[in-house]
């Protein structure tokens, strides 16, 4: 943590913003085919108060949207007068890959979240990760990357980082992440990269791509007021965690069970996303229902990841299991019930849950989007 302890000092970048001082920024990240810039929308609330420096990230996967509006919604709430350190938000990493509405980046289909840290001389999205790296998530001391499950599938509230680290495990405890799967992660993951260079930033994993999910993104907002509260960088910050933490090493057993049947996936568990060992999580079907395939739980698990298309090919993933044992089950009870996972955790192709995707979601809300997870 490198907060100043003589006072405020000012943001710099290639710029400054001052103690005290919001600004909103369309920063020159690389050139389009017309040679006009790509410019990453960045806001910098800088704290009238000295404190860390907190990196808030999203759509480095550029159809990963939740997070962008939890990035909205943290650069409209938090003023300079309250904040004790500085929060950057960079509201879409990856913005080519945000305007075709796909996670890679457009030119061949590279992934931003595997070119950081980055070199001025090498491939587009390398030095994309450069600049991005060197200007904003360089300058940091903790952050916060957020993401969603890829198209198709969606994933729980749940965290990934190098649990490892002391660093990342304070992160974690402080901003509340009821799942994480610990580990390393991929070489040029921006969270690996800046984990190794000693600035601790978690991968945040909420619900489905091409979608605003209003509790996650409640969830993600909170996630963030949890961490300017741990960190003292805003007094009047609300803390509110899960009653419990898991965290998934490599000991535990976790995997992706994919169709071994081309077909039409009927989702069988719920209402709570936990199936015992042999309980069956789905069927795959032809058309005319001639030929029928349960899928069952191999062993004890939660349900992390789950698909969201209801046409698979052999091969296709559709749940990703991960162990727990009978206590992590009452936690999960007690934490889903309390965030209404019941409610707004599935999808009204899976019939056992239909009549409750017909409740109202969250109240005083305009929720169109029943697929809500
Ligand atoms: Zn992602």
């Amino acid at each position: 943590m490198s907060a100043d302890q003589d006072g405020p000092r000012p943001f710099r970048y290639d710029a400054e913003v001052d103690p005290g001082e919001v600004r909103h920024i369309h920063y020159d990240v690389g050139e389009t085919y017309l040679g006009r810039p790509v410019e990453l929308p960045v806001t910098v609330i800088n704290g009238e108060h000295a404190g860390p420096r907190l990196c808030l990230s999203a759509a480095i996967h550029g159809d990963e949207v939740n997070g962008v509006k939890v990035l909205q919604e943290v650069a409209d709430r938090y003023t300079p007068a309250d904040l004790h350190g500085t929060i950057v938000c960079l509201h879409v990493v990856n913005v080519p890959g945000y305007i075709a509405q796909q996670r890679h980046l457009p030119i061949y289909d590279q992934d931003l979240n595997r070119a950081f840290p980055g070199t001025e001389g090498g491939s587009t999205a390398s030095r994309m990760a450069r600049v991005i790296w060197d200007r904003f998530v360089s300058k940091c001391d903790v952050g916060l990357d957020f993401h969603t499950s890829t198209r198709n599938r969606m994933t729980v509230f749940h965290g990934r980082a190098d649990m490892t680290d002391e660093g990342i495990e304070r992160l974690v405890e402080a901003a509340g992440i009821p799942l994480v799967l610990s580990g390393e992660g991929s070489t040029g993951m921006m969270r690996r990269v800046a984990t190794e260079k000693g600035i601790p930033i978690v991968t945040v994993e909420m619900g489905e791509a091409n979608r605003f999910q209003p509790m996650l993104i409640d969830i993600g907002l909170q996630a963030v007021e949890n961490v300017l509260a741990a960190y003292e960088m805003h007094p009047e910050a609300t803390v509110r965690r899960p009653e419990f933490q898991k965290v998934l090493t490599s000991e535990h057993q976790k995997t992706w069970i994919r169709a071994d049947n081309g077909g039409l996936v009927e989702m069988k568990w719920g209402p709570l996303p936990i199936v015992d060992e042999g309980e069956t999580i789905c069927v795959i079907s032809d058309h005319f229902r001639t030929e029928e395939h349960v899928v069952e739980a191999p062993f004890d698990g939660y349900l992390a990841g789950i698909l969201a298309n209801p046409r698979v090919l052999p091969g296709h993933p559709l749940v990703h299991l991960v162990e727990i044992d009978d206590e992590d089950r009452e936690h999960v009870r007690r934490t889903y019930e309390d965030v209404g996972f019941a409610r707004h955790g599935t999808f009204h192709w899976m019939g056992k849950m239909g009549e409750r995707m017909a409740e109202p979601m969250l109240e005083g809300r305009n929720v169109e989007d029943t697929d809500s997870g």
